[in-house]
């Protein structure tokens, strides 16, 4: 049929270009790109060895002529060429994969709410360069807040916290709009950087960094647990610098990572707080809405509901709200207009 030829042609991308993982939407498709926001280079010639899962797995074991590099930091770009060619790659991927037909599709792409001036163009032209023919950037919680199916839009208050790799962003949503935020370093990659120095200090073990994610994921909590975990944790002994095994339990990795989780909670807390009595009234009503890989650490709402006295849930598959939110805004792009963000000085 025709109609479906032309929907081909037709594909504009949401794009979540976050610190950890990078996933791109396209119309009438859903998901077609999960991947590690990792590039390696080969730093004699600049050329891209790997991207995403590949390069992930490269991490802490390249030679000296290779480095496999994470292009963004606490959500906003650090290295704009590398996340460029990262982008490219992944929209290349799309065609060649017949996935995505047009050239030059329209992108939303979010972004962590409180970015500069500088990093929303930053943004912007790396999606540009990439091959976008225009970009439209939103803000993550709002972003999550439309994956997460919530009435952005309505004159409700609904409170979104995104727990993500290199930030953690709180926000009081809306019509259409964020009324109060709190961003914070205090995300999944410094619990990963708190459990490698638990290991050095209490247990003279040097950790590597995907050894840390991987004891979190399969033992961490923010609270005891009913059944106790037991993991091994493989590294080098700090003393005589040899292969080290030590078995450790949900204690050890909850011990290691409660600055992190009680920084969390606590900015949450103080959010509520400052919170306008209408709005926190709805928010009572609703529940404190989870999203983001860390939201998944064990405990971690049953923790939040104690401290707040508001109900909290963990939206349907965390890890890709924003993502999903950037999809609905880009087969909305009309009725979204006022949600999204303004990017100055923009003469396109
Ligand atoms: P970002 O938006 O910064 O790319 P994501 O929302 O993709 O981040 O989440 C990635 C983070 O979630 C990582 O730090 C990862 O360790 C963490 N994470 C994923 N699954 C779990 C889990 N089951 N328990 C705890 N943390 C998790
Ligand atoms: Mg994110």
């Amino acid at each position: 049929m025709f109609g479906n030829v032309f929907e081909v042609f037709s594909k504009d991308l949401g794009i979540d270009l976050g610190t950890v993982n990078t996933l791109v939407y396209t119309q009438g498709r859903g998901i077609v790109i999960n991947s590690p926001s990792v590039v390696a280079l080969n730093k004699k010639t600049g050329r891209i060895l790997a991207i995403g899962e590949e390069a992930r797995q490269m991490l802490g074991k390249t030679p000296t002529h290779i480095v496999a590099s994470k292009p963004l930091t606490q959500g906003v770009i650090s290295e704009f060429e590398i996340t460029e060619q990262m982008l490219r790659s992944f929209m290349n991927q799309l065609s060649a994969d017949k996935i995505n037909v047009m050239p030059r599709p329209r992108v939303v792409i979010g972004v962590p709410s409180g970015v500069t001036e500088v990093e929303k163009r930053a943004v912007e032209e790396a999606a540009r360069n990439a091959g976008a023919r225009k970009v439209h950037l939103i803000e993550e919680p709002i972003a999550a807040a439309l994956g997460a199916r919530l009435g952005v839009q309505d004159p409700v208050g609904h409170m979104i916290v995104d727990i993500g790799g290199g930030t953690t962003e709180i926000a009081v949503i809306s019509l259409g709009g964020i009324v109060l935020r709190e961003s914070l370093q205090a995300a999944g990659t410094k619990m990963n950087e708190d459990i490698i120095n638990y290991a050095r200090e209490e247990l003279q073990l040097l950790l590597g960094e995907r050894t840390a994610e991987m004891v979190k994921i399969v033992a961490g909590s923010a609270l005891p647990l009913n059944e106790p975990i037991q993991t091994t944790m493989r590294g080098r002994d700090v003393v005589n610098g040899l292969p080290k095994e030590v078995v450790v339990t949900d204690e050890h990795i909850r011990r290691a990572i409660a600055p992190s989780v009680r920084t969390i909670v606590d900015a949450v807390r103080s959010t509520v707080e400052q919170t306008p009595p209408e709005l926190i009234a709805d928010i009572m009503e609703n529940g404190i809405v989870l999203a983001g890989g860390g939201s998944l650490l064990r405990g971690l709402p049953e923790l939040l509901e104690y401290e707040t006295k508001i109900a909290v849930k963990i939206t349907d598959d965390p890890l890709t709200a924003v993502v999903r939110g950037c999809g609905i805004a880009i087969e909305h792009l009309d009725e979204m207009q006022d949600i999204l963000v303004d990017i100055d000085n923009e003469s396109k």
